[in-house]
């Protein structure tokens, strides 16, 4: 299926591996041009050489800028190399887990300008300009966390409730008329170093082999396998395309059939 989204421009972040890396894949396997965001320089240009490569096929242009964005200044970085998208991807690395008495004030701040207020303003700088061209993409990479809250997880939850809060506001304002469509994915537990590292965190608070954790993790899963990334980029590629213009303000669930409830 032709996705309607080639020549588009997409901003992803978080990109140079895992969840956020699968979005630019496919969305350059659609012909759409990419920029990439994250952190550390050596390991995006290697992202954006593998990406160079579907580009071949597709014809897409892949841009990389190194910048932290969750910062104001990694932002205007970003928006100084480009500013008008067509598709955003908002992403960023989640809070790390812990236990509700240890976490202060810094820990809220941290969790919220990285996984709610950051989205917010990058969302905030590209919308409208979307909506003058009549075409755009919101997705924001959240969490099953969001209707599945897990206790050690609470300030990603917290922070990623909030933001889901905003946007099923935003999604439905007058921007909804004019091509603006702002939906969040929610990764259940996909293959990724995140992953991985969640659980080695985890066998070493249990003292179980983390290869035992991560078995029984599969099997409560009812896929009894993890997801890719590769199986979320397509998603979201979908989710980013003229076909998906009806929807909106939604959050899609990808976790193997893990949420036991109905809605
Ligand atoms: P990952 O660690 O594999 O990749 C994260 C990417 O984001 C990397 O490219 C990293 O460099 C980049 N990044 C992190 N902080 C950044 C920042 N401040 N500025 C720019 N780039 C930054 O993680 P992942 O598994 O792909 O997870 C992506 C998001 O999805 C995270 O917020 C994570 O909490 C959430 N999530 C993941 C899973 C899962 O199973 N993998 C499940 C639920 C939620």
């Amino acid at each position: 299926m032709d996705l309607g989204i080639k020549g588009k421009w997409a901003l992803v972040c978080g990109a140079s591996k895992g969840l956020g890396f699968g979005c630019a894949q496919a969305l350059v396997q659609e012909g759409v041009n990419v920029l990439i965001v994250a952190r550390g320089n050596l390991v995006l240009e290697q992202a954006a050489a593998r990406l160079a490569i579907d580009a071949q096929h597709s014809g897409s242009t892949v841009l990389y800028c190194a910048q932290d964005i969750t910062t104001e200044a990694g932002r205007s970085a970003v928006f100084a190399l480009l500013r008008d998208f067509d598709i955003v991807v908002t992403n960023a690395g989640g809070p790390p887990p812990g236990d509700f008495h240890d976490w202060e004030r810094a820990d809220w701040i941290k969790a919220l300008d990285s996984n709610m207020l950051t989205p917010f303003e990058l969302i905030k700088a590209t919308v409208d300009g979307m909506a003058e061209r009549g075409f755009g993409r919101i997705i924001n990479i959240t969490s099953s966390a969001v209707k599945a809250p897990i206790d050690a997880l609470g300030l990603s939850s917290g922070a990623r409730c909030g933001l889901t809060g905003f946007v099923a506001g935003a999604a439905r304002s007058k921007l909804a008329s004019r091509g603006v469509t702002m939906n969040n994915l929610l990764p259940g537990a996909f293959d990724t170093d995140r992953l991985k590292a969640n659980y080695q965190a985890a066998a070493q608070r249990s003292g179980e082999p983390v290869e035992l954790l991560t078995r029984r993790a599969r099997q409560n899963i009812p896929a009894q396998r993890f997801g890719t990334a590769a199986e979320f980029g397509a998603i979201c590629a979908f989710l980013c395309s003229q076909q998906a213009g009806y929807i909106n303000g939604q959050n899609i669930l990808a976790d193997g059939g893990a949420f036991p409830g109905v809605f």
